[in-house]
């Protein structure tokens, strides 16, 4: 008498074939259509594609944004702090001695 699929089917995440949450973030339909947007972020990380694989649709992740650039900036940042820090050491230290 249980069918405990027969409400779910036409929603189900495509990567982990779990209901639930699912959101279609290309241009693909039917079936194929749904994803969790955190299985669709794993598939990206590891396939390191950014499009979908059928419709070939920019995916539509908003959390995706860490590009490049911001990385560049981020590690110059962390190059200046300790730069900074180093230079301030560097003089605490001849002060000490002097
Ligand atoms: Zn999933
Ligand atoms: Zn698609």
């Amino acid at each position: 008498m249980d069918s405990p699929t027969s409400e779910c089917t036409e929603s189900t995440c495509r990567i982990c074939y779990e209901p639930g949450g699912v959101e279609n973030l290309c241009n693909c339909t039917g079936s194929m259509a749904y994803v969790h947007e955190k299985c669709l972020q794993r598939w990206i990380h590891v396939s390191g594609r950014t499009s979908c694989e059928l419709c070939h649709v920019k995916f539509n992740t908003e959390q995706k944004k860490f590009n490049i650039e911001e990385r560049v900036i981020y590690v110059i940042d962390c190059m200046h702090v300790s730069l900074c820090l180093a230079v301030l050491v560097f003089i605490l230290v001849v002060l000490l001695l002097v």
